[in-house]
């Protein structure tokens, strides 16, 4: 085989996830390892949308590193832009542009059993990496359904992650497809310069008011001056939802209180009775994400602004046909219509030890151990995997804690020395997942009578964590031996024959002995 460049660690992407994990990994002391982005700057989701409106639901202070707080954050929920300068801020305040492969986009990666070690095929060329920390986030690749006759719409089309800037929207008839938290944060800001603004409602969300305010100048010098003020401001951000984690994984019955609310803001704005009991969901409040905006009721009152009830069904010419038969004449269909989640693509991309894909070893469904690693894919784990999403908090408070999963998966390695690898045993993946359906059963997002992203073809949550982000955190701070396979590559010689580990099993001791052949050989 060719010698390719190797890496210790290779983490893909550069959002949130992996720029945490290329943090983390050189407060481990290590830094042989690269950052391989498929785009051409850092911020995954953060750099991909930049819709109008842009905008996170959930408030700065927490959604941000808690080894990287900023005190300047200008608003309690801070736009994009926002966002975005802030990771640019981490990349340089923590070194890692000499880390970050631009342009590298990851073509496939493949398990080498003899050595291993991955070895990854990018746009850019080939290199190996004993671990990837695959950092590809779950809202990374448009979904646009498959919709008969969009090909021949003469208008243009659009979604909400790839944002055409070079059209103008202004006295243009939009059709606006999906009322999820991209689409409720487009219309308001669209809505004013459009001549007419179709809104295809599927499923009609909750929307309960955002408080969002400019944090004054005071507020600031205070963090900056007093850094545990800021920090007393998340610590409150954080145990308020952490308290409100039981309605919804043990008592979605509370959360009808909330229902309440949610009506009250949106008869604040919507006068019309008829218009009203469309906009209204027949399911549990928390089912689906509930959604944070002041601006989106108001929005859909004003004159140009029209809801057809119904999902979108085809295409015909410049017609856009709803399920029910609306028919809506359009310059523009604007697609809000979510991200391949539950079958992520990179998934196709990468072949583990027993030659299938990932996308192959989670057809019925992806599950793994600590919403980390994979059964078959040694030395591979995700941020942000199965069953690590949350309902009401921030995922970074979830990045974090893969991230200490992380680094003690690399303290083990490193422990073991020479060349070696951790296989997550099936019995140890089936066992967490068993515990994490179990405790999904009682939850808003099973029992909330909605059909969601949370939930994949065959019906099951592999999305959230049922439970509070600290349970999630006490879950991950260890990699736990027993749960996986020690597989090590047998040198010939004395010198660096290699013990074998009371953990390994006959599987592992017989991929060792081909291995010590191969390599012997
Ligand atoms: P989404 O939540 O998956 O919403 C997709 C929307 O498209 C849903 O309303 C869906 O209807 C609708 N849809 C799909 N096919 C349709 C069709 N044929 N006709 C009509 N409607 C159709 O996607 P998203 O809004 O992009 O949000 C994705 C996730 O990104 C969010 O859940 C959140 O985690 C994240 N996000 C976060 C923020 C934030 O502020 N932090 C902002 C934006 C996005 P159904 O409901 O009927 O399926």
């Amino acid at each position: 085989m060719a010698e390719h460049e190797h890496v210790r660690v290779a983490v893909i992407g550069s959002g949130f996830g992996g720029l945490g994990a290329a943090v983390r990994l050189r407060r481990e002391g290590i830094t042989d390892f690269v950052v391989l982005e498929r785009a051409d700057s850092v911020g995954g989701t953060w750099r991909d949308n930049s819709y109008p409106g842009c905008a996170c639901d959930v408030p700065s202070h927490l959604y941000s590193f808690s080894f990287a707080p900023n005190p300047d954050w200008p608003r309690t929920f801070s736009g994009q832009e926002h966002i975005r300068a802030y990771l640019e801020h981490v990349t340089d305040t923590f070194g890692l542009r000499p880390h970050i492969r631009l342009d590298h986009e990851v073509k496939m990666m493949r398990w080498d059993g003899d050595e291993l070690r991955w070895e990854i095929d990018t746009a850019q060329g080939t290199l190996t990496a004993d671990v990837v920390v695959s950092a590809t986030g779950p809202l990374s690749d448009p979904k646009i359904p498959a919709v008969p006759g969009l090909d021949g719409f003469p208008g243009k089309v659009f979604h909400s992650a790839r944002w055409d800037h070079d059209y103008d929207l202004r006295g243009k008839r939009v059709a606006m497809i999906g009322t999820g938290a991209s689409a409720i944060q487009i219309v308001p800001s669209i809505q004013p310069d459009v001549e007419k603004l179709t809104l295809f409602q599927r499923t009609p969300p909750w929307v309960m008011p955002r408080m969002d305010r400019a944090i004054t100048g005071a507020e600031r010098w205070l963090h900056r001056q007093l850094p545990f003020t800021g920090k007393a401001r998340r610590g409150l951000l954080f145990g308020i939802r952490e308290l409100q984690v039981t309605a919804f994984t043990k008592h979605p019955g509370q959360l009808g209180m909330i229902e309440s609310l949610a009506k009250a803001n949106m008869a604040k704005a919507i006068k019309d009775p008829a218009r009203r009991a469309k906009l209204t969901p027949s399911y549990r409040i928390g089912c689906k994400r509930i959604l944070l905006s002041s601006s989106y009721y108001p929005a859909l009152a004003q004159h140009n602004v029209d809801v057809v009830a119904s999902g979108l069904k085809e295409v015909r010419g410049s017609t856009v046909v709803a399920a029910d038969g609306t028919e809506t004449e359009a310059d523009a269909i604007i697609f809000g219509t979510g991200f391949h989640v539950t079958d992520m693509p990179i998934a196709e991309r990468v072949v583990g030890a027993d030659g299938i894909t990932l996308a192959e070893a989670w057809k019925d469904g992806m599950q793994s151990l600590r919403g980390a690693t994979a059964a078959g894919f040694p030395n591979w784990m995700t941020i942000i995997g199965p069953n690590t999403g949350l309902g009401n908090s921030s995922m970074i408070l979830m990045i974090e804690s893969q991230l200490n999963y992380m680094a003690d998966f690399m303290r083990q390695l490193n422990v073991l020395g020479g060349r070696a690898a951790l296989a997550a045993r099936p019995s140890a993946v089936n066992a967490w997942n068993r515990r994490v359906q179990e405790r999904m059963k009682r939850t808003v997002w099973n029992t909330g009578g909605c059909d969601s992203w949370y939930l994949d073809a065959n019906g099951r949550n592999t999305t959230v964590w049922p439970g509070t982000p600290s349970e999630f955190r006490r879950a991950t701070r260890d990699v736990n031996l027993a749960e996986y396979e020690v597989m090590r590559v047998v040198r010939a010689g004395a010198e660096a024959r290699a013990e074998g580990r009371a953990e390994a099993t006959e599987s592992v001791a017989a991929k060792k002995t081909v291995a010590a052949k191969e390599t012997v050989a």
